[in-house]
């Protein structure tokens, strides 16, 4: 298996996040702060990936083709990141331009920002970004009627968006993303596809079930360590198995583990699947992705 895509993952770059975010992301419940203020100085110690060479070197060890580089945008809501968002943004199109082939960059957005959308028009029109990202609970719903014009766009560019679902950290909106709430902007978008993060290895909720049953709504993998092996099974069955895509979330879950072992258990699990779909492996680790990629 050689051409896979990942279609979840983010520049392992401390500057990039805000500090409350990072502490967010590694602390525990109920732990003292002292122990999640050192877990917080060991992961930004190791979030200096700059110019994403480590995560290339994994890439290459996990035969993963590409990655898609998905910027957040979260506006300062929780204090700023170092680097500015247009930063962030530039920094992104010089990886695109120096690595030509192995990464794509789904561009940023927040509808609370000032010049947010001239922003990702930019991104889309002068950097080459080729989709969107938007995360919900830094203060917006996935309906949200702010998004229109940042929606309106991704249709008559016919790009993709992925957008963050369910649980983040505490302190955020979390009922934003509640992925129920796609249902109709899935359908006023018709071009756009729809992929919803983490829902990937819900198949055992009747809701994202339906929801994949939507044309042009899929969903990626990424998390998929916290679900049982036989929800993970129905991913490589009909009929969900062509709205599903493997995404790592690397560097936020599994900064400790290389991207190998997410690589080596999705195809332990296919493994002991007993009546996979036709391609159900390939299909998960890139020809779905490849298909909305492409724009199909
Ligand atoms: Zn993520």
């Amino acid at each position: 298996m050689k051409n896979i895509i990942d279609i979840h993952t983010h520049m392992a770059y401390h500057a990039l996040y805000p500090e409350k975010f990072l502490e967010g992301v590694m602390s525990h419940k109920d732990e003292n702060s002292l122990i999640t203020r050192k877990r917080v100085s060991l992961m930004k110690a190791f979030l200096r990936d700059e110019y994403c060479e480590k995560m290339l070197v994994q890439m290459n060890n996990a035969n993963i083709k590409k990655s898609i580089l998905l910027i957040v945008d979260d506006n300062g809501v929780i204090g700023e990141a170092d680097e500015s968002i247009e930063d962030r943004y530039l920094r992104h199109y010089k990886i695109l331009n120096k690595y030509p082939g192995r990464f794509e960059v789904f561009a940023g957005f927040h509808p609370e920002r000032v010049g947010g959308l001239d922003l990702l028009k930019k991104g889309v029109e002068e950097y080459g970004f080729s989709g969107i990202k938007l995360y919900p609970p830094f203060g917006f719903a996935i309906d949200d009627i702010r998004l229109n014009d940042c929606y309106e766009y991704a249709n008559s560019k016919k790009l993709p968006v992925l957008i963050h679902t369910g649980f983040s950290i505490e302190k955020l909106k979390n009922e934003y993303a509640e992925p129920g709430r796609i249902v109709n902007v899935a359908k006023n978008y018709p071009n756009v596809n729809f992929i919803l993060a983490h829902a990937g290895f819900k198949l055992d909720q009747p809701l994202i079930r339906e929801l994949l049953e939507i044309d042009n709504v899929y969903a990626d993998l990424s998390g998929f360590i916290n679900s049982s092996k036989e929800t993970l099974k129905l991913v490589f069955q009909e009929p969900y198995n062509s709205k599903i895509l493997f995404g790592s979330d690397w560097p936020i879950v599994n900064f400790m583990e290389p991207l190998s072992n997410l690589i080596d258990k999705v195809i332990s699990i296919y493994n002991e699947v007993e009546f996979p779909a036709e391609n159900a492996l390939e299909n998960i680790l890139f020809l779905n992705a490849n298909k909305i990629l492409c724009g199909e």
